[in-house]
């Protein structure tokens, strides 16, 4: 674990020595000898590392335009600088000294964000570990008030970090018993209260599409319930949070090909994203009441698997026919966004890896958001656009209804070729009662990274959800 401390000695005052520093450069301003013979030109994301006299190293970072900055560019400039910092034990980040558009509480966040979320490994299952050389981390801030940015931001990237682990962890060693496990340390841990219901409880609970796609595996589902009431916070809102826990989804008796299903261990990336919001929340003291559900389940194709035409009786009385047991998200968040509308929450979010389609759409480094409320809308696309968690809002085109119709049961869980995406949105409103403000964030391509890391997103789990998660609580409870 990397030590993180700040230095606000400030612009030019003495500042700690350290094996390495990245300094910020933008474009066009003067530049060493040294750097401009190899090409330095400070775009964004460039690193030259340059030899000082005190035998430490200098790392050039580039940031592109002064004028056209944005905290985006100083998560990615701490990102590089961290890539960039080789065999050094103590990296000085002087990045958020650099002055311009971005507030310097803004920029302290971003580069301590920046930083800790590239430095993330999961290396758990390798015999060799990769040789880890930095101990500490300093940032340099330019006023002594943005210190405490710094360690807002050291509590959302390891909520972040947190996710990240789960969504990386084998499916084998996080079954639903072993996810409920660890959401009930990080509650011990932080002193929320947690209930893990199971068995003859959770059939009682009558949660109907989580004990249906249960059935199918031989590890038991489990549905867990997390409640935030920090003392102080005032009675409203309450915010419910909903996060997908598909463990392992081989898609069922429709069996995914094996290319699709290798990477399905991150299909609890909703539930992941929730318990990392809630490990910060707490840590950031945030005045805000939550309450979190979790349902945890396998999707297997075991003999009592839930079979195609089989009819679901869910929680509100309605019926859905099965019509494609790969589509056993919505089938597991219907019941439980009933259960968690029953007890009135203010605002109600569902984050969930739902939808393969919304990459069709959207690319695989955005989530899409849905959602029945304007101010709500609003509140998660600044929440995002803030945190660097790209989000598009999608319609729920009521047009696409028709495609849930089905012959024998009040709905079908059937993807139609097209617009999978907003046909599985427009299935979960139907269980969130009228009203109610919704927010579905449909995180399936965002949540698993394919590709190799990219500024300060690693290859696999990503943790996408945490920080939009945690912006938006701290919005609704009343932080401008
Ligand atoms: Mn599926
Ligand atoms: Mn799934």
């Amino acid at each position: 674990m990397v030590r993180v401390s700040v230095d606000d000695s400030g612009p030019g005052a003495c500042a700690k020595p350290a094996d390495a520093v990245a300094l910020p450069r933008y474009a066009g301003a003067p530049a060493s000898t040294f750097c401009r013979r190899r090409g330095f030109l400070a775009r964004a994301g460039q690193v030259v590392a340059e030899p000082s006299g005190d035998g430490s190293v200098l790392l050039n970072v580039g940031l592109g335009a002064a004028g056209s900055a944005t905290p985006a560019t100083f998560r990615a400039a701490a990102a590089a600088a961290v890539r960039a910092a080789g065999p050094a034990r103590t990296l000085r980040l002087d990045l958020a000294l650099a002055d311009g558009p971005v507030p310097p509480a803004e920029r302290a966040r971003a580069v301590t964000e920046g930083a800790l979320l590239a430095l993330y490994r999961y290396d758990t299952h390798r015999s060799r570990k990769p040789a880890r050389t930095l101990d500490e981390l300093i940032v340099a801030v330019p006023q002594p008030e943005a210190a405490a940015a710094v360690r807002e931001a050291q509590a959302v990237s390891d909520g972040t970090c947190l996710a990240r682990d789960l969504v990386n962890a084998p499916p084998g060693e996080l079954t639903p018993t072993l996810f409920a496990d660890r959401a009930r340390q990080m509650a011990e841990e932080y002193g929320f209260s947690c209930t893990v219901h199971e068995g003859a409880a959770l059939a009682e609970l009558g949660l109907a599409g989580l004990t249906a796609v249960g059935r199918g595996s031989r590890e038991a589902a489990k549905y867990v319930e997390i409640d935030y009431a920090p003392e102080g916070a005032p009675a409203v809102p309450v915010v419910s949070l909903v996060g997908k826990g598909v463990t392992f989804d081989s898609g069922g008796l429709s069996l995914k090909q094996a290319r699709e299903m290798h990477t399905m261990k991150s299909d609890m990336g909703g539930a992941a994203a929730v318990v990392g919001a809630l490990a910060s929340l707490a840590r950031l003291a945030l005045p805000v009441r939550v309450r979190s559900h979790l349902p945890l389940t396998e999707n297997m194709p075991d003999g009592a698997a839930l079979r195609t035409g089989d009819v679901v009786r869910h929680l509100d009385g309605t019926t859905t026919e099965i019509v494609n047991t790969d589509n056993e998200g919505r089938l597991v968040l219907a019941d439980v966004l009933v259960h968690a509308g029953r007890a009135r929450p203010d605002l109600l979010i569902d984050v969930a890896t739902l939808t393969s389609a919304a990459a069709h759409a959207l690319g695989t480094r955005t989530g899409a958001l849905f959602t029945n409320d304007e101010q709500l809308a609003e509140t998660v696309l600044a929440s995002a656009d803030r945190t660097g968690e790209p989000l598009c809002r999608l319609p729920l085109a009521e047009d696409e209804r028709r495609h849930l119709h089905s012959a024998t049961a009040d709905r079908a869980n059937c993807s139609y070729r097209y617009g999978d995406t907003t046909q599985a949105a427009l299935f979960l409103q139907d269980f969130v009662p009228t009203g109610l403000p919704w927010a579905h964030l449909d995180i399936a391509a965002p949540a698993h990274n394919d590709e190799p890391s990219y500024r300060e997103v690693p290859h696999g789990g990503t943790g996408f959800g945490v920080r939009t998660l945690v912006e938006t609580l701290r919005r609704v409870s009343g932080g401008e």
